[in-house]
């Protein structure tokens, strides 16, 4: 599927719930949370018709996301339908970790078909971590990364969202961290997705910054523009040391949106063609009210025609969702 602005779509975000048993402060607002009622959320079966609607429009590889993913009950038998269909050339899942080393979990997905997991890590300073994610959560995760890399996967990405005055002395730890464990580690900008007041500007951290003082302790990094992964990640590699590191500066990046292949289904229903916009689209209506495969894919193919040219967030975009109710 292509845009009318060039975008080639061949990936879909699928967001399975929007419950979580972390509390990210850029995430989720403060207010008490209300999850959504459990009708309003898509089933399995439906959320499997929809991602094979969009297979037979190129679409090839899935990332299943939320809220915190491994909540939901069944999301294992999903994953594994999902690896199964035929086509499918990539299925990612993004996950806070906290779960993975309950219950030999890591390795069910890895048995699953999951090829990739992506793990949030934002510190490694344990209070630092529950002042963050509001949950004492640090020791699980790093065992969860330890049983992602028992089960298999091959290298695991780690993702930090970079935070001035909160874990800004922290990027060198995880740098060394991620070289000690294999993982590909990489920064993220702070995006204003959330009504949190962490969004301030003042924790605005740009990725640029970010990179300069980790070269005051590793020399220049050499850029890797070669090396990509399926997203808007930039890779450097550090000289001397096989180690790449991924920056996502989706708000001081201009080029960002350039290379978007990218669709988004939430957890309920509606689909949107761009994280950064408020544009979204409901497709389970339709679906629940029997629309034919033919009918779905017509909608695919009319939302991606609205899918923007780039993002609004630096034209003071103003969050009516919150991340962790859209899927990062
Ligand atoms: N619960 C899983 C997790 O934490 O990885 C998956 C869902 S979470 C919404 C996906 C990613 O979005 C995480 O890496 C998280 O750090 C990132 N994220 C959430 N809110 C963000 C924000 N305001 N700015 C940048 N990244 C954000
Ligand atoms: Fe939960 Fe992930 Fe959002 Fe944190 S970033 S609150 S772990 S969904």
């Amino acid at each position: 599927m292509r845009d009318r602005f060039g975008h080639h779509v061949s990936y879909l975000r699928v967001s399975v719930t929007d419950r979580c048993n972390e509390r990210c402060r850029y995430c989720m607002p403060d207010e008490l949370q209300e999850w959504m009622p459990r009708v309003d959320v898509l089933t399995f079966t439906e959320m499997l018709r929809l991602v094979r609607v969009a297979m037979r429009l190129g679409i090839d590889k899935v990332r299943v996301t939320g809220g915190e993913p491994l909540t939901r009950a069944g999301v294992v038998e999903f994953l594994s339908e999902l690896a199964q269909i035929d086509g499918l050339r990539h299925l990612g899942l993004s996950t806070n970790g906290t779960l993975l080393s309950r219950g030999k979990l890591a390795r069910q997905l890895r048995d699953a078909g999951v090829s990739s997991l992506n793990i949030s890590l934002d510190t490694l300073d344990r209070g630092m971590y529950q002042k963050i994610t509001g949950r004492d959560f640090l020791p699980r995760v790093l065992d969860g990364i330890e049983a992602a890399r028992e089960a298999g996967f091959p290298q695991v990405k780690l993702n930090a969202v970079l935070m001035r005055g909160i874990n800004e002395g922290e990027l060198l730890r995880l740098v060394d961290f991620a070289a000690e464990k294999n993982a590909l580690l990489r920064f993220i900008e702070l995006m204003p997705v959330s009504t949190a007041e962490v969004l301030s500007e003042a924790n605005f951290l740009p990725v640029n910054e970010a990179r300069r003082h980790i070269e005051r302790e590793y020399g220049a990094l050499i850029p890797r523009p070669d090396f990509r992964t399926n997203g808007p990640a930039t890779y450097y590699q550090i000289a001397g040391r096989n180690q790449r590191i991924g920056f996502i500066g989706a708000l001081t990046n201009l080029h960002f949106c350039e290379t978007c292949n990218k669709l988004r289904l939430t957890c309920d229903g509606k689909l949107r063609p761009c994280l950064g916009s408020h544009l979204e689209y409901d497709i389970m209506g339709p679906l629940r009210d029997g629309a034919s495969d033919d009918e779905l894919r017509q909608f695919f193919l009319e939302v991606v025609a609205r899918k923007p040219e780039r993002h609004d967030f630096r034209d003071n975009y103003q969050p009516h969702r919150r991340m962790i109710a859209i899927g990062g």
